[in-house]
């Protein structure tokens, strides 16, 4: 069962030598770590100073979330590193750092972002959310995205990408980062190679 208590949309637009593609990272962690912990060429840093990160929580959050300050920012880039690293040490299946287990605890025992009923009288999740609550949110999402129900599901995209994302399907036969970019990419590999050996057999 997810630790986090509220849904929030999953999955990201790219833009890379592909073109312009759908990346389902299949966690809200894992997408919030592709603003720049993950080191590969589709994501670069993004957050550079406060309003992008208030910029990025008001693009992904349904519910209002307040302006980021310097603070803010110092704490999103820690947790957002700390679940990278833990996604590369999941994805090779390396053992998780310590210390950055410890981070992501640190911030997912703090208030997170409240799960609402609508047709209230006040107005349900009208009110604004700190970028506190919102980064708690974003850790419990990775307290569930590394913890045992996910053992094994967070891999790195066959296709030799580098692209970490958790498997979210229900057989954990996801291969790729995205069946349209490396997906296809090896499926045209594989009809070469199949192409090119059977010219091989006939030219014997
Ligand atoms: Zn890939």
């Amino acid at each position: 069962m997810p630790v986090s208590t509220v849904s929030i949309p999953v999955g990201q637009w790219f833009t890379d030598d592909s073109g312009r593609w759908w990346f389902d990272s299949g966690s809200l962690a894992l997408d919030f770590a592709y603003t720049g912990a993950i080191r590969v060429t589709v994501a670069p840093e993004t957050l550079h100073a406060p309003d992008d990160l208030t910029g990025w929580m008001r693009e992904r959050f349904p519910m209002p979330v307040g302006v980021a300050r310097s603070r803010d920012l110092f704490d999103a880039v820690s947790l957002r590193d700390a679940i990278g690293r833990l996604a590369l040490a999941a994805g090779r299946g390396e053992e998780l750092r310590a210390a950055d287990i410890d981070l992501v605890n640190l911030y997912a025992a703090t208030p997170d972002i409240p799960p609402t009923l609508g047709g209230g009288s006040r107005q349900a999740g009208r009110s604004v959310q700190t970028v506190g609550q919102a980064l708690s949110t974003i850790a419990r999402d990775a307290v569930d995205c590394f913890g045992p129900a996910n053992d094994g599901r967070v891999r790195i995209c066959a296709g030799g990408c580098g692209i970490v994302y958790l498997d979210t399907s229900r057989a954990a036969s996801r291969r790729w980062c995205s069946m349209q970019r490396c997906g296809n990419r090896a499926k045209v590999r594989a009809h070469r190679a199949r192409k090119s050996g059977k010219v091989a057999l006939t030219a014997a």
